[in-house]
């Protein structure tokens, strides 16, 4: 069995891998990915947020990024029927970046990839996790590339990157039901007959109200293409006779909205369902291990938060293994689970208070106080560690008392 030896061993080479990367090569830790795909590879969660801009930054990938042109994201749209309302990024409470990118995530991941590569970190491609051993001092993964071959590799510490690979939370038995339902999803790809259509709009990623229990998002993206998904009820999304083109198509046609928003666009991509997307988890340490990205806690794509936590935790993970590997305490429980589950805690209060109505009533309600809408848009921008931000620490009461306060209340402004 061939035996390689390094500082930390990642698994997966997804945002939260190669931040996770980035960050523990620049503090001169050898660090090796294993990523059982081949870059570029196709993977859904394409509209970022403003808060993860500042780690970019700071890992050293935002000069490789600005040169691939991605369109510019400066807000969200939501419409149901005749009403709208725009949170506007620039207009938000927490400081930080006010902008971001809707980005196809192929090309996206694979310019992560190739920066920490520059940055002295092995990533193996073509090469699955099969094993974990934590009994030894430093533990032991084992990984089989595609002609076969088994391969050892030893290391202090082993971050799981892997998405819905899960490989740590299967194997160590940290697999837990979601606090929420079960969901699906049906999404495509849409390209512009004539050209691409350059507008302000191309800028905003746009949720459509589709049913009370179904929504819709579009994001379009710089090169003309758009992203368009379903998500909600399952039984609506399924498609009843396995033909899920159709389907899809059926279901866009239903939404007047969105027959507006696909008209001079045809279909570049074969809709694809998944059913049950949401994951849960026990615990996201122990001992030489973290879970970082969706390898641990994953709940809904409504507000586009899922590549933010895979960026901040792999961001505040590296910093924390750094100094473990450095002979220094961390605690773990402190300064990495908490600080996760507090962030994950109020994107699941708004999660949940889109699902059940009350979020909906409080976007399209007439007249909010300026500050209120700038505290929600800091939210839906990412900074849910604001703990000045009234709708991050007392998010499900600050919630529900502006429900309270402008129910019955509907804008009339037109989509
Ligand atoms: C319908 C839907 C829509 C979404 N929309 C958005 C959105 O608009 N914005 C957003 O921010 N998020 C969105 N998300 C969430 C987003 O997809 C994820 O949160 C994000 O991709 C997580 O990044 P990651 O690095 O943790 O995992 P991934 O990007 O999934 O990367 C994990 C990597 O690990 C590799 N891997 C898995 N198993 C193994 C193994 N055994 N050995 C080696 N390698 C392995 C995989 O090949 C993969 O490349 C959406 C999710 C869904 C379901």
């Amino acid at each position: 069995m061939i035996k390689e030896f390094v500082d930390v061993l990642i698994i997966g080479a997804g945002p939260a891998g190669t931040m996770t990367a980035a960050k523990l090569a620049k503090s001169g830790l050898t660090v090796k990915i294993v990523e059982r795909s081949h870059f570029p590879r196709y993977v859904i969660g394409e509209s970022l947020l403003p808060q993860s801009m500042a780690h970019l930054e700071d890992a050293g990938f935002m000069p490789a990024l600005l040169e691939r042109g991605y369109q510019k994201k400066i807000g969200a749209n939501f419409k149901q029927g005749p009403f709208q309302e725009f949170f506007d990024f620039s207009n938000n409470y927490t400081e930080g970046w006010t902008w971001t990118w809707q980005v196809p995530r192929d090309d996206f991941d694979n310019v992560l990839a190739l920066e920490v590569q520059k940055m002295g970190v092995n990533i193996e491609f073509g090469t699955t996790v099969t094993n974990v051993n934590f009994e030894p001092e430093h533990p032991i993964v084992q990984v089989v590339d595609e002609a076969g071959t088994h391969k050892e590799v030893q290391s202090k510490f082993v971050v799981d990157s892997s998405g819905y690979g899960r490989v740590l939370a299967n194997h160590l038995d940290l697999n837990e039901p979601s606090s929420s339902p079960v969901r699906g999803t049906i999404f495509a790809q849409f390209k512009p007959e004539n050209g691409v259509v350059e507008g302000e709009e191309n800028g905003k990623v746009t949720i459509l109200v589709h049913a009370e229990d179904v929504w819709i998002w579009f994001i379009p993206f710089s090169d003309g293409r758009v992203s368009v998904g379903f998500v909600g009820n399952p039984e609506v999304l399924k498609s009843p006779d396995g033909d899920d083109e159709t389907h899809f198509l059926t279901l866009l046609s239903q939404n007047e909205n969105a027959s507006q928003m696909i008209e001079g666009l045809t279909l570049c991509m074969a809709p694809k369902a998944i059913h049950g997307y949401s994951k849960g988890i026990k615990q996201l340490y122990g001992k030489n291990y973290v879970l970082t990205g969706n390898a641990s806690e994953f709940i809904d794509p409504v507000f586009s938060a899922g590549v933010m936590f895979a960026i901040e935790s792999g961001a505040v993970a590296a910093d924390l293994v750094t100094k473990e590997l450095n002979g220094e305490q961390v605690d773990w429980e402190q300064d990495y689970q908490q600080h996760m589950l507090s962030g994950i805690d109020v994107m699941r209060t708004y999660i949940d208070s889109w699902y059940d109505g009350r979020l909906k009533s409080l976007f399209f309600s007439v007249d909010k106080p300026e500050k209120i809408k700038r505290q929600i848009t800091s939210v839906l921008a990412g900074y849910v560690w604001d703990r000045s931000n009234p709708f991050v620490s007392r998010s499900e009461r600050t919630i529900d008392l502006f429900v309270e306060l402008t129910s019955g209340e509907t804008e009339t402004s037109s989509a």
